[in-house]
């Protein structure tokens, strides 16, 4: 079935990064499919619902990251196409900033996101220590893994904006939807796949002692399971054999199913007022 969340993920998937950055070859380019048609010439001339900007870095390192951003169009290509898909009441902006901190948050007063410089200079650094011979550049992991942080952080925004009453922990709401939403094409899969790598890799890092049980995100290990979950749910063959070899048990395997299917209706549900007919 194609539910209405998939316009967005085609949007998401027609995105191509490797035109822009060399060497690069993002697996999105292989799935591009229907780009949503131009909007009306009266519609264009509207505040877009979804801009990007980028704050001019300060030290060197930060310029470094901002130049790599800028060139790759990161999130451009990602945030501008959903103009085409869906008219918010407020708009979101995504700014690009270096804040001292690694980090990334949304912004309810002014309707921003911010995707710090630092966070992406900490994902270069994480796949870097860890890439093996063979493997893709580093530039790809951290691409893919800042795509599903801008949607979780979009997540956000889409709640806040549209008054979405969340039972339970937001961060768990929104880590469900970028990973259920990526979750629809082979690309969007890769891509969660290096998002759920990097809990994995962070929670193999972090000292047993220091664990924060008291965080309002679950555990970097609870984050990489609920990523491969909805991986699962969407698609049970591909992932049949990384259930098994991380001991999920088949009851649990059967429930991945359900929140899967159930959190995909859910964000139908809860986008369709704003979405622009076809
Ligand atoms: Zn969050």
């Amino acid at each position: 079935m194609r539910t209405r969340l998939a316009c967005l993920l085609t949007a998401i998937a027609s995105v191509s990064l490797s035109s822009n950055v060399a060497g690069l070859s993002w697996r999105e380019v292989a799935i591009a499919q229907t780009v949503s048609p131009p909007l009306p010439e009266q519609a264009i001339t509207t505040q877009p619902s979804f801009s990007v900007t980028y704050t001019p870095a300060e030290t060197q390192r930060g310029q470094e990251v901002q130049d790599f951003l800028q060139q790759a169009r990161v999130f451009e290509q990602l945030l501008l196409r959903l103009n085409d898909v869906y008219a918010l009441p407020e708009p979101i902006t995504l700014n690009q900033a270096e804040c001292g901190m690694v980090n990334a948050f949304y912004s309810p007063n002014d309707r921003q996101i911010t995707m710090c410089y630092e966070l992406t200079d900490y994902f270069f650094e994480l796949f870097a220590a860890q890439r093996q011979p063979g493997d893709p550049p580093i530039e790809l992991p951290t691409i893919s893994t800042l795509a599903f942080v801008m949607l979780h952080e979009l997540g956000h925004a889409f709640i806040d904006i549209l008054d979405v009453p969340v039972l339970g922990r937001e961060e768990d709401a929104v880590d469900q939807f970028s990973a259920v939403l990526l979750a629809q094409t082979g690309g969007g899969r890769a891509t969660a796949e290096a998002a759920a790598t990097w809990f994995y890799l962070s929670s193999q890092q972090q000292n047993p002692a220091n664990i924060p049980y008291w965080g309002e995100h679950s555990l970097d290990l609870q984050r990489f399971h609920s990523i491969v979950c909805m991986l699962y749910g969407s698609s049970p063959e591909e992932y049949a054999g990384l259930m098994q070899g991380l001991n999920i048990p088949e009851r649990r395997q059967a429930m991945c199913q359900q929140e899967y299917a159930n959190a995909l209706e859910n964000w139908d549900e809860i986008l369709e007022p704003i979405r622009i007919a076809p």
